[in-house]
Order: C-alpha cells, then sequence, then structure tokens
C-alpha cells in the first residue's frame, strides 16, 4: 500500500521546508506527495525561484489566494482547500511553520478528519499578538503527528498537555541549508555580482508586521541597520511588504545596499560569506547559525531561545552576546528523511 500525504505550502520559507521534505519522499519507497500551492506568496521571487532552484515538483493545485487581511485570506484559504482534500483523499495532510497557508491546511483537513502532520511544530514566542503565534498554537492543537525541531519546542508542547504523537526529529531548514550550501558554492554569483568581499558585509531583512506596521517601528530599525552600515556594507534583500510600506511612509533606505528578494541558493552564499546577521526572520537567525555567522534579532523575543542561549543570537535591544559554544539541537541533516518514515509508518 501506498501512502499518500498532501503537502500545503504557500509562503517562502514553506518552500525552502517542503524542498528538503520533499525531496526526503520522493526517496523513500511506498510514499507519495501531492503538493497544493496557496498562493500566498506568488511573485517569480518569492515562489517560483524556489520551486526551481530547489527540484520542488510543480503543485498539482495552484489555489492564487492572496491579499486581504488575515481573517479573509485565511477563510478563502479554508473554503478552497476542503474540495481539493476531498477530491484527493489523502492518508496525510503535511502543514509547514506558522503562516495563514498552515492554519487554513490544518482547519481544512481536522473538519474531514484527515491526519495532520505539522512540521516545525512546538515553537512559542509566548507573544499572542503576532498572528503567527497564533496559526502555530492552533494547528499544533489540531495535529497528530507533531514534528519538533528541537528540546524546546517538545517542552512547550507538553507544558499545553500535547505528548501524543510528538517527535524532536531535528531542523529541516538545517537540511536545507546543507542542500543549498553545495549547489551555491559552484551556482551562485551573488559576491562578485554586489561586489561584496567575504567577512566584510553584513546581511540583513526586515519583514515582521511589528516592524512594517508602523511608521515609528520601521524607521527605527531602518535607522539601526543605517547606524550598521558605518562600519561595513549591508546588504538587505528586501521582502517587497516592507518596499511597499516604506515607499508609503515615504522612508529612505540610503546607506544601505539595498537589493530585490534573492533565491535561496544566493542567500547561503550571502549567509556564508557574512560577518553578521540583522534580521526579524525565524529562519535566517538558524541559517545564520548553520553558517556560524552572529546574528541580532531585530524582535523583542525569538522561538529559537537556543541560539540564544549558545552566544549566536541577541535581540537588538536586549544584553549583548552570551558566550558562544555549539548548539547540539537541530540534528544531522537528515530530519526530512525522518519525517518521510514517519508519515510512512
Ligand atoms: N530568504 C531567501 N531570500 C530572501 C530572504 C529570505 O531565500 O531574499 C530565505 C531565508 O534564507 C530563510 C527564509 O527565506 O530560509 C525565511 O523566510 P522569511 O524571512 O520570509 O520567513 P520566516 O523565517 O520569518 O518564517
Amino acid at each position: 500500500m501506498t501512502i499518500k500525504a498532501l503537502t500545503i505550502v504557500g509562503a517562502r520559507p514553506q518552500f525552502i521546508k517542503a524542498a528538503a521534505v520533499s525531496r526526503a519522499i520522493r526517496g523513500t519507497d511506498g510514499i507519495d506527495e501531492v503538493m497544493v500551492h496557496t498562493g500566498q506568496h506568488f511573485d517569480t521571487d518569492m515562489s517560483d525561484v524556489f520551486f526551481e532552484e530547489l527540484d520542488i515538483p510543480a503543485p498539482r493545485h495552484r489555489l492564487n489566494i492572496n491579499g486581504g487581511g488575515h481573517g479573509e485570506m485565511t477563510g478563502r484559504m479554508l473554503a478552497a482547500i476542503e474540495p481539493v482534500l476531498i477530491e484527493e483523499k489523502p492518508d496525510w495532510v503535511v502543514v509547514y511553520g506558522d503562516t495563514n497557508s498552515t492554519l487554513a491546511g490544518a482547519l481544512a483537513a481536522a473538519k474531514l478528519h484527515i491526519p495532520i502532520a505539522h512540521v516545525e511544530a512546538g515553537l512559542r514566542s509566548f507573544n499572542r499578538r503576532m498572528p503567527e503565534e497564533v496559526n502555530r498554537v492552533l494547528t499544533d492543537h489540531l495535529a497528530a503527528l507533531q514534528l519538533c525541531p528541537t528540546s524546546a519546542a517538545v517542552e512547550n508542547l507538553a507544558n499545553e498537555g500535547i505528548r501524543q504523537g510528538v517527535h524532536r526529529i531535528g531542523d529541516v531548514m538545517f537540511d536545507a541549508t546543507l542542500f543549498a550550501t553545495e549547489r551555491a558554492e559552484a551556482g551562485s554569483k551573488i559576491l562578485s555580482e554586489l561586489d561584496l568581499t567575504p567577512k566584510n558585509y553584513s546581511v540583513a531583512t526586515v519583514h515582521r508586521a511589528e516592524n512594517t506596521n508602523e511608521p515609528a517601528n520601521l524607521r527605527e530599525v531602518v535607522g539601526f541597520l543605517q547606524q550598521q552600515a558605518k562600519r561595513y556594507p549591508v546588504v538587505l534583500p528586501i521582502h517587497p511588504r516592507t518596499r511597499q510600506t516604506a515607499l508609503r511612509m515615504g522612508i529612505d533606505f540610503d546607506g544601505l545596499k539595498v537589493i530585490g528578494p534573492v533565491g535561496y541558493l544566493d542567500m547561503a552564499k550571502l549567509l556564508h560569506g557574512a560577518c553578521e546577521v540583522f534580521t526579524d526572520s525565524g529562519g535566517l537567525q538558524k541559517e545564520a547559525y548553520f553558517h556560524r555567522v552572529p546574528c541580532t534579532t531585530l524582535r523583542d523575543e525569538t522561538e529559537w531561545i537556543e541560539t540564544i542561549a549558545h552566544g549566536w543570537n541577541r535581540l537588538w535591544k536586549g544584553p549583548d552576546f552570551g558566550e558562544r559554544s555549539a548548539i547540539d539541537e537541530y540534528g544531522d541533516g537528515r530530519a526530512a528523511f525522518r519525517i518521510a518514515e514517519l508519515l510512512k509508518s
């Protein structure tokens, strides 16, 4: 009997994680995958480039849902995913992380009694004002299989009474980084294109609502980065939403090396050569560590507490870096294969 897993993706970090798992599923007998793209991220440089570079099979279903408020977007996705699940009749619905696509996929599956596997389960910021926190808490409580990257994630679930179906499997982002770093070595020309010298520039990303919704907040973040740029170049691959918001608010990026969003191989190459990272992205905080680059997180809290505990990360308004040591949490680069095996069994 072949198990059918239906994967729901929609946003950039999900394409990257799903690429690793999809590759593992293709390398595992007895399990097939159907991919659904909600359309939450749709531009070439926010979506297509990841499918091309990371060998992700073309989605069988494209729902083309994006824009609008969080409630509207999630509701439209829920309505559109339901008939796909009824048609496909999967054994599992696999969702990733903490976006509206994650929650809509989980809700649609739960209402049809299809078991849910949640990749990156158990992460908590303990800040319910973040839309991502609401999405991940609800998804964790609906899922049958909790695929946790770290021991802190397992503990968070236990504290909420979730102990069944919980597996600590390592971090699929680490799998993704290993794959991309090797490919980027030959495949990416970004350093020469941007005229950057290894270990003499930093990389920054900004896209969280808490940093982009209010002009004062975005101004403060950009001002902080402009201060950093006095030491060495700050490369800012800008999220389309941040660019639009800044334009509307009349905020300029003078002094920063602003470029469009980059593909994952270029990002791996940029991170590998950087001497510092400044970000409000969850994924980048860990990727900085995978490349052994210190990270300053442009937020008031982080889900990836072990990066702080081991001195590789700090909160921009918090204490300085702690003493640096290796983090033994993110697995061995085979988290995705563990997921494929768990789905099968
Ligand atoms: N990323 C990328 N190109 C960019 C910016 C980010 O490939 O221009 C990658 C980054 O390396 C990480 C992921 O996208 O793997 C993070 O996505 P994002 O910051 O959108 O989401 P988050 O990690 O906050 O959920």
